[in-house]
Order: C-alpha cells, then sequence, then structure tokens
C-alpha cells in the first residue's frame, strides 16, 4: 500500500474489553470528525481506495447508498468487518481495532440475528459524554440485535431522531457520534420516562455479563455443539426429547445445533444460558446449572393445570371472533389471551384458519382503500403544482405529500404515469 505516510492520527478505541466498548462504525465516524472531514470524505478518499473491493468501490465510483445501507456488517465477524479492520489500523498504526467488533464471535454465533439495520443509541450515555469528557462516541453494545436497553442506563435505546423523525443507518456519509445525520440534531439527554420493571431488571443484569463475556472471550469451533451435547447426556438422560422440553424449542432445529450443522442465533444462546442459569463461559465450560430440574417440572404441571381451566375461556372467545369476523391477527389474539400463539394455531387449527383468511382479506382491503386514498393525494399535489406552473418532479411532489412518499414503486409509476399526461394538457 502506497498511503503509509498519510496515516490518520492514532486515537484510541473506548473503553476497550468492558461493557461500553466502541463500536468500529462509530470510531470511524469519531476519526473523520477529528480531521474535520466527514465519513464520505474518508470512505471516498482513504477507506474504499485501500480496500479496493467491488463492494465499496461502489460508492465511490457510482455514489449511491447500497454499502452504507448494509453498514451493520463493519462490526460483525465477516468478511467486511474483517476488511474494515485491516484498513483502519494500516491507517492509524493501531493493532486494538478488532476489539471494537464482533470478530472473535466467528465460531459461536451466525451473522444473522446477531447486528441491528439500523442505529441505535442511548440519550443517556450521549449527554454523559458530553458534560463529563466532551468525547461522543457510539457503544458497540447498541448495536445487538437482543440487546433493547441501555447496560449502563437501564433505559430504551432510540431508533428514531426525536426532531426530524428519521432513522439512520450505522454509518453514513455524514454520521456524527451524538448529532442526528440528517437534521444534525443533538441527540443526546436524562428524559427517560420508563419505569423498568423487575424482571426487565434481571434480564439487563444477565445481558450486562453476558456481553462482556461475549467481547472478551476467544471462542473456538464447535464450543456451542458440545456443550449442548454434554448437557443433554448428563442432565436431561441423554433425551433430545426432554431437552427441547425444557428449553422449549422444535426439536429438529434443536437437532441441527447440537450436532453442528446450524449454529443457533445469539438470541438463543442467551435464553439456552439463562434457563441453565449460567454464564455464557460456564456453559461453554460445561459447568454444572444452577437451575432446579424438579422446580421446572412442577411449575410446568401446575401450567398444565392452569391452562386446561383456561381452555373453555380460549374456545369461547375465539368462536366470537368467527362469528363476528373480527379483524383480528393470530398474534393479537395470542397476546389477548396471553398464551401462545403455535399452540393456538395446534389446537384450534379450523378457528385458526378461518381468524387467518379474514384477517388477510381485511387488511388486503384496508390496503386497497389505503393506496386508493394515497393515489388521491398525488393527484391533488400534481394538480397544485400544474396551477402553481410548476414543474412536477418527484422532489417538488413529495414536499407536498411528505418526504419518501414516492419510494414505493407502485406510486412512483402512479407519478409518472399521471406527470405526463397533466404536462400535455
Ligand atoms: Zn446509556
Ligand atoms: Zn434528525
Amino acid at each position: 500500500m502506497e498511503l503509509q505516510r498519510s496515516s490518520l492520527y492514532n486515537i484510541a478505541p473506548i473503553g476497550i474489553k468492558t461493557i461500553e466498548v466502541e463500536s468500529l462504525s462509530g470510531y470511524i465516524s469519531r476519526l473523520a470528525y477529528v480531521h474535520c472531514i466527514t465519513v464520505g470524505e474518508l470512505m471516498n478518499h482513504l477507506i474504499a481506495p485501500n480496500i479496493n473491493k467491488k463492494y465499496i468501490n461502489n460508492i465511490v465510483f457510482k455514489g449511491g447508498n447500497g454499502f452504507y445501507k448494509s453498514s451493520s456488517a463493519i462490526n460483525s465477524h465477516g468478511v467486511i468487518a474483517h476488511d474494515f479492520i485491516k484498513v483502519i489500523a494500516f491507517l492509524t498504526c493501531r493493532e486494538d481495532i478488532g476489539n471494537t467488533t464482533f470478530g472473535n464471535c466467528r465460531d459461536l454465533v451466525p451473522f444473522r440475528g446477531l447486528l441491528k439495520n439500523i442505529k441505535y443509541w442511548c440519550p443517556s450515555c450521549y449527554q454523559t459524554d458530553l458534560e463529563n469528557s466532551g468525547v461522543i462516541y457510539e457503544r458497540l453494545s447498541w448495536t445487538l440485535q437482543p440487546i433493547h436497553k441501555c447496560l449502563i442506563h437501564d433505559r430504551s435505546l432510540e431508533n428514531v431522531c426525536p426532531y426530524c423523525k428519521s432513522f439512520m443507518y450505522i454509518l453514513e456519509r455524514k454520521s456524527l457520534p451524538g448529532f442526528c445525520s440528517r437534521c444534525h440534531h443533538w441527540l443526546g439527554n436524562f428524559k427517560d420516562s420508563n419505569q423498568i420493571s423487575v424482571d426487565n431488571r434481571l434480564y439487563n443484569q444477565f445481558i450486562k455479563k453476558f456481553f462482556l463475556e461475549l467481547i472478551c472471550t476467544s471462542f473456538e469451533k464447535n464450543n456451542v455443539p458440545y456443550s449442548l451435547l454434554f448437557y443433554i447426556e448428563n442432565h436431561f438422560e441423554g433425551s433430545l426429547t426432554k431437552a427441547v422440553d425444557f428449553f422449549d424449542y422444535p426439536k429438529s432445529t434443536f437437532w441441527m445445533w447440537k450436532e453442528g450443522k446450524s449454529s443457533p442465533p445469539l438470541h438463543v444462546l442467551i435464553d439456552i444460558t439463562m434457563k441453565l442459569q449460567l454464564d455464557l463461559t460456564d456453559f461453554l465450560n460445561m459447568r454444572k446449572p444452577k437451575v432446579s430440574f424438579a422446580d421446572h417440572y412442577i411449575n410446568k404441571v401446575c401450567r398444565a393445570k392452569r391452562v386446561s381451566k383456561e381452555h373453555n375461556e380460549i374456545e369461547k372467545f375465539l368462536n366470537v371472533i368467527v362469528k363476528e369476523k373480527r379483524p383480528y391477527s393470530l398474534s393479537e389474539i395470542a397476546k389477548r389471551l396471553k398464551c401462545d400463539r403455535r399452540l393456538l394455531a395446534q389446537r384450534y387449527p379450523n378457528e385458526c384458519r378461518y381468524i387467518k383468511i379474514n384477517y388477510l382479506e381485511k387488511m388486503e382491503i384496508k390496503k386497497q382503500n389505503k393506496d386508493k386514498l394515497f393515489k388521491e393525494k398525488i393527484d391533488n399535489a400534481l394538480y397544485t403544482l400544474e396551477q402553481e406552473g410548476i414543474y412536477p418532479s418527484s422532489r417538488k411532489i413529495e414536499e407536498i405529500i411528505g418526504n419518501g412518499k414516492l419510494h414505493e414503486k407502485k406510486f412512483q409509476d402512479y407519478w409518472r404515469e399521471n406527470k405526463g399526461s397533466d404536462l400535455n394538457t
């Protein structure tokens, strides 16, 4: 590589090996900021030429947002993360860049289910950064799919700018930690109004420890299948049926996991270790579970008794919905009845089939009405612009009907068909 002399500042990634560790995508936006350039410029002039692969060259030669839309991969454990670690390490002359990704989890969990596609943040973390160190940065923990609360502040992570209502991709041309990349508003505050329940607090305590182990441990291939096999053999008398009954997963899926034919996604790994009441490393080291299996079966019997009592109530409720053709989805019904959707479908297949068809029909009608209304809106906008003698470009139309509303192809086609005839008249 020829760029050795034009290396970037050697700033240190924040919080390595702690739950507050910075993400690589966030580190890249911070690098751009300290050099007084945008992420887009950093990407075009230094990162893309040094990676020099098709997926990234497109943003330089063709423009467009294709790469940014999938930029969550930068923080993951695949080829893109590997390329980015290499190039950023080279440009900053640092050897610790890999710690800002989940590169160490390659042999533990699949990419599917690992990372969120859009940006999440904790306003309290941003505000604390601003008031304490002045160095505002994005945490790696915010990017994980199963994490919905800040590990420090126990408050829900946000994903929509409260000012312009936009969501953001993990990395964008104008990304800047702590600010909206669209309207540039500050995103930090201490205004958390949600009271966290005890259950959630326990879950968060567990997740905090889990996350720390996740980023600090080096995992080996087949760690998970070996552990699953061990627990099936030693705690479920070698019976897969008993194990899936306890963990509550489909038998065939669980079989694939224990055979190493597929890997359980992160949320499943969290769930399994939680059910065994074990830390991640204890699970992988096949330590004795802290859970009492006897308690589990007693709970299950009590639950079964309760369910049979509720059986009548459920049947009555379903019959009303079928009879009155109410537009409820199965998930909504399951939620109201506080029972599992799959269980409903298994026990009441006929009622559920009917409910499903009825719901889909109602939704289709609703959608058609909505489309009709929307096309009327486009008509009105075309008419208004025509009256004012303005060319009805998509941008002008969207100024009236709302930003991004012509995104959907059917509406774009409708606009295209109708703007022509409008101009001719
Ligand atoms: Zn926070
Ligand atoms: Zn905004």
